[in-house]
């Protein structure tokens, strides 16, 4: 199908694109990499009156990495941080693992990560790594710029705390210290499909002991969520197997996913258990 007709406006500036949507509300729509909007303009699961294009304004495709923290603009493609090197440390390895399951190559070249996170799918990478580092989103409108931490912005599927008028200009994340291990564990039926279940992990680990542990997961609720039953779990003690199966088996028994066309919940829980699991012996470079 092709999309309902509309107009465009090709912004120059960050002023002019918040002008255009603070004029017209909820008729308007950001276009960045258009990779998921698109497609939901021709299946008209989308009818923007207006589409803002930000594509041309100066200063979005910036990775700025700072002492503690790094901030992804609003134009920096998938591609971009699965080539990594950009970010330092624990951190550009996590992008670039996850970055390289986004899609496919065509995908990965166009689309934004503030896209991603604009868009919303509880089953997207970047929405899981924004929940897994507290990651602020920085939303500029014409009242001004605010940060909004991943537990308030991700409300529901394909739903955020974006206003109509606001733009995501960037998402801070924060840089990960040499003593985090990070590990990233998906289950797809094809390579370049969005995952059934994804965990993402990151752990510290000092004197042979776990200091602090995150667990991050996608595609078991309305939203990307935390696991605070394996992060519980995983503090204080040694890393290794044992560890790591009581944590998965604690974030499974802590899930209540929704059966669909891939199978019953009880699926879903079993993926999140082998999931976690991998994602964790991945994080010390086994597996
Ligand atoms: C076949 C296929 C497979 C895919 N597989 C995956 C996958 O495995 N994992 C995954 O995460 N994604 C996947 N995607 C989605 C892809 O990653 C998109 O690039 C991403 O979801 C949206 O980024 P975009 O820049 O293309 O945004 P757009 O399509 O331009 O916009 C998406 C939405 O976000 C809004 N938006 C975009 N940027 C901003 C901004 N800066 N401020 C405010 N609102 C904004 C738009 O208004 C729109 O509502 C897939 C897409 C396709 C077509």
């Amino acid at each position: 199908m092709k999309p309902a007709s509309f107009d465009y406006v090709s912004a120059s500036s960050i002023d002019q694109a918040v002008s255009v949507l603070s004029e017209l509300g909820d008729e308007a729509k950001v276009i960045a990499g258009g990779q998921s909007l698109v497609a939901m303009m021709n299946f008209r699961l989308a009818r923007p009156a207006t589409l803002v294009d930000i594509n041309r304004v100066p200063g979005l495709d910036v990775i700025d990495v700072g002492a503690d923290s790094v901030a992804v603009g609003a134009l920096v493609r998938h591609r971009r941080l699965e080539l990594g090197g950009e970010v330092p440390g624990p951190l550009g390895d996590l992008l670039a693992e996850a970055g390289h399951h986004v899609g496919h190559l065509p995908i990965r070249t166009r689309g934004t990560f503030c896209g991603s996170i604009a868009h919303a799918d509880p089953a997207s990478e970047w929405c899981v790594l924004a929940a897994l580092l507290d990651a602020r989103m920085e939303a500029t409108s014409t009242r001004g710029t605010r940060l909004i931490p991943a537990e308030e912005f991700f409300v529901t599927v394909f739903t955020t705390a974006l206003e109509p008028d606001e733009i995501l200009t960037a998402v801070h994340l924060p840089l990960l210290s040499e003593n985090h291990h990070v590990g990233f564990a998906e289950f797809s039926r094809r390579a370049g499909d969005f995952a059934i279940v994804m965990a993402m992990t990151a752990i510290e680990v000092a004197d042979g002991r776990i200091t602090d542990a995150r667990v991050a997961l996608g595609g078991v609720a309305a939203q990307p969520t935390r696991s605070s039953a394996a992060e519980a779990v995983l503090v204080g003690r040694a890393p290794g197997a044992e560890t790591f199966a009581d944590a998965a088996s604690a974030a499974a028994e802590n899930v209540t996913p929704h059966g669909d066309v891939h199978g019953p919940a009880e699926y879903r829980v079993d993926l999140v258990r082998a999931m976690v699991r991998r994602s964790l012996t991945r994080a010390l470079g086994e597996g």
